[in-house]
């Protein structure tokens, strides 16, 4: 008997191609895409090593976890950093990221992370990406948490390296992930000695085995079962309408913010002002005196199933994350995320308002 996952035919170039081709109508970018065989971390850093050297000088925009990682990959890479840091409970400005850029000319190179979902914030990059323009250097972003939750126009906002993953808001796999290049992007590359080349890094690698080639043969076997699911993730989303899913997960994130203020308890939105919130996963900060690893372990004790995570590091004590993307952005996620969360609370002793709190989702999330 044939396994549906294990007895598959060959993936065909044609086919890797038109996934790339969907993944390019999905961002709405007329640049090259390459799809990466690897979760989105191999892009991040391939696009790292390859445009960022010896001799460059790079702003490194940290807004959450992500950003420090990038740090790490460009100070290895030889580069000069510069490190914009801000609080993980706000957001980036144009203004500070064109007075880095003002006070040192040199920058060729701007990491940013779009959405965070590990500290639930945003940050406008079609403003920053025009200040990025005007001083003329190479735009990295990491939209692996933006991607499907709100709008991603790569092109529109001048960003050379654009990179997603299915993971979060797509509802898809974690194993494979995508990446723009502008044509800016892959002749700093070339010219760059240190680019990965032979390399499982390497963007170059499928820029002249693949691309160059006109997309007819594979240089390596792709990873087929990620790779169909991402086809599988790309056609749900066009036959639900991508702003059908960005909606849902900007009504989400905006339900959880109403509903953990109303639940009360101490319970507080981490991310100060809504308008720095990410749409793909909401962060709450615990009240004193309450330790949000054991919070999120009595909710999960309840039901195994909820979305809930506690920060990660050094945010285990004060954080809850409540990751409502891919199939979790729905009322009911949210509802039982909050009913399970106040639940926790109850038991350490403080007052909530589970009424009030399903109220505010109700008021927040039309229809529901
Ligand atoms: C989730 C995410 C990634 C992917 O990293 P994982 O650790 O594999 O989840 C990369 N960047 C951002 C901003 C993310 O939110």
């Amino acid at each position: 008997m044939t396994h549906p996952l294990l007895d598959l035919p060959p993936l065909s170039a044609a086919r890797f191609a038109e996934i790339e081709r969907r993944v390019a109508g999905l961002l709405a970018t007329e640049q090259d895409v390459v799809i990466m065989q690897g979760e989105a971390l191999l892009p991040l850093e391939g696009c790292i090593r390859g445009g960022a050297g010896p001799g460059s000088t790079a702003l490194n925009v940290v807004t959450g976890p992500y950003g420090q990682t990038f740090g790490g990959w460009l100070r290895d890479c030889g580069a000069e950093v510069v490190d914009l840091e801000v609080s993980f409970r706000s957001a980036v400005t144009a203004e500070q990221v064109g007075r880095a850029l003002a006070e040192h000319p040199e920058i060729d190179f701007v990491s940013l992370v779009h959405a965070e979902a590990a500290t639930g914030n945003t940050n406008p990059v079609a403003e920053i990406g025009e200040v990025v323009r005007d001083h003329g250097a190479l735009f990295m972003l990491d939209a692996v948490a933006s991607v499907g939750a709100e709008p991603l126009l790569p092109d529109a906002w001048g960003v050379d390296l654009c990179v997603i993953g299915a993971q979060k808001a797509m509802g898809g796999p974690a194993g494979v992930s995508a990446v723009s290049v502008s044509g800016r992007a892959w002749e700093r590359m070339a010219a760059n000695p240190k680019a990965p080349r032979r390399s499982y890094l390497s963007l170059l690698d499928w820029k002249a085995r693949w691309i160059d080639g006109g997309r007819r043969a594979l240089p390596h076997a792709p990873a087929q079962l990620e790779m169909l699911a991402l086809e599988a993730c790309l056609e749900r989303i066009e036959a639900t309408g991508p702003d059908v899913v960005m909606a849902r997960h900007a009504s989400a994130a905006a339900a959880v913010r109403a509903g953990a203020v109303a639940l009360g308890g101490g319970l507080e939105p981490y991310v100060h002002d809504a308008q720095n919130a990410a749409p793909v996963a909401t962060t709450l900060r615990v009240p004193e005196g309450t330790d949000a690893t054991s919070l999120v372990a009595a909710a999960l004790a309840a039901d195994p199933g909820l979305p809930l995570i506690a920060g990660g590091g050094a945010l285990a004590k004060e954080m809850i994350r409540v990751n409502h993307y891919g199939p979790d952005a729905t009322p009911g996620a949210v509802r039982a995320s909050l009913d399970a969360l106040g639940a926790a609370l109850a038991g350490t002793g403080r007052t909530v308002d589970p009424d009030a709190a399903r109220h505010a989702v109700a008021d927040t999330w039309p229809g529901h």
